[in-house]
């Protein structure tokens, strides 16, 4: 419609300026998370006079940028991750780029950056994905992540609306998360340190959330945890861990409660694999979906009582990560986190990557 089409980008405006010199590439048993980059990048520039201008895709370079920028001091800066994969029968695929646009809208809305058509950005994310398509790394864990991220520009050092900003996605290949294959990672329960809270940010994906979750994370590695699990509140509800989701898996009256954070006190980030996930389990028999807060004190009962069936972490990144060790109020709790064929995580885990990879279509709209 013409309304949307005078507020966004348009991705028909797209010009393309393939690079000169493609880079080397490494072989793929050699990447590691996000440290190699592809040939080019995709930029879309936004000021308050002129609205969004054309996209283009470039070389992958330096940005130029102001000291002053207003993306360097206020944190107005948002992202988003996500993967391209490549299928079995050779193409590639994206997985519910809808709700990574509709959430990047979000997280810029909230920093009251410009909005934009997520269409349209999906539309560009495809061609983008087609020019590099020699960097979409294949086989089973293997992809081209991809980092759309929004930063203030404008060379300003009042606190206020930026009036500059840049949008633009890099590309890294990657290969499996954890290389060992499935591994499961141990938490601990931080009962100092808060990720989120009612009011807050949480439910944005700002960078703003994540420098400050460093610290303490290399505090749970120093005390032998691989990663944070963040509570909220006097009753210690479980929110998510490190940049995860994180789901339960307990056993009650027969049947096995598939329990996450809900999303509506906005302290939880709205993940795309969360969700996923749940949409697959209400047609799972024997599976109930609960979004409540877990509480550590009732999680440590139900381990106590041996109901405590399986948990585990969900992002883009890893997929799911089965937790084996939850360390709370100074002692450990074990899970079994047994990959056997009843297993919720390993199912959740197969029923993903089938989709991903292009094995099955999965619901309508997931697999683009
Ligand atoms: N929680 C946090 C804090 C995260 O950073 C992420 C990664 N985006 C997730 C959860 C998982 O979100 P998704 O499934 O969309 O990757």
């Amino acid at each position: 419609c013409r309304m949307m089409s005078t507020s966004s980008f348009i991705a028909s405006e797209l010009t393309i300026s393939p690079t000169s010199s493609p880079k080397e590439k490494l072989p793929k048993e050699e990447l590691s998370f996000g440290d190699s980059f592809s040939d080019h990048m995709m930029e879309i520039d936004w000021t308050k006079e002129g609205g969004w201008g054309k996209p283009r895709i470039s070389e992958y370079a330096n940005l130029e940028l102001s000291p002053a920028s207003t993306g360097l001091h206020y944190g107005i800066q948002c992202f988003e991750g996500m993967k391209c994969y490549s299928t079995a029968e050779g193409g590639l695929r994206l997985f519910r780029p809808d709700r990574n646009m509709a959430r990047l809208n979000s997280s810029m809305s909230r920093l009251a950056m410009p909005s934009f058509d997520g269409g349209e950005l999906t539309s560009l994310l495809k061609e983008f994905c087609k020019v590099e398509e020699s960097w979409v790394p294949q086989g089973a864990g293997y992809s081209l992540y991809l980092r759309p991220t929004a930063i203030g520009t404008h060379p300003f050092l009042g606190v206020d609306v930026s009036a500059h900003v840049k949008l633009f996605v890099i590309a890294s290949p990657v290969g499996p998360y954890y290389p060992q294959g499935f591994k499961p990672v141990s938490l601990y329960a931080d009962s100092v340190n808060k990720r989120a809270w009612p009011g807050g940010v949480g439910g944005f994906k700002l960078g703003g959330n994540y420098g400050p979750t460093i610290e303490p994370a290399k505090e749970a590695m120093a005390m032998g945890y691989n990663q944070v699990l963040w509570m909220w509140g006097d009753n210690d509800e479980v929110t998510e861990c490190g940049a995860m989701n994180l789901f339960f898996v307990l056993e009650e009256d027969g049947k096995k409660i598939l329990q996450t954070a809900p999303l509506d006190r906005g302290d939880i980030l709205p993940g795309v694999t969360r969700q996923s996930i749940i949409d697959l389990a209400e047609g799972w028999e024997g599976v109930e979906v609960r979004e409540e807060f877990p509480r550590m004190g009732d999680i440590k009962k139900a381990a106590d009582e041996g109901r405590l069936l399986e948990a585990f972490g969900s992002g883009t990144a890893a997929v799911v990560s089965p937790i084996e060790r939850i360390h709370y109020e100074g002692s450990d709790i074990d899970i079994d986190a047994g990959m056997g064929s009843d297993s919720i995580t390993k199912r959740a885990w197969d029923d993903l990557n089938a989709i991903y990879y292009g094995e099955v279509n999965g619901p309508e709209g997931w697999g683009v």
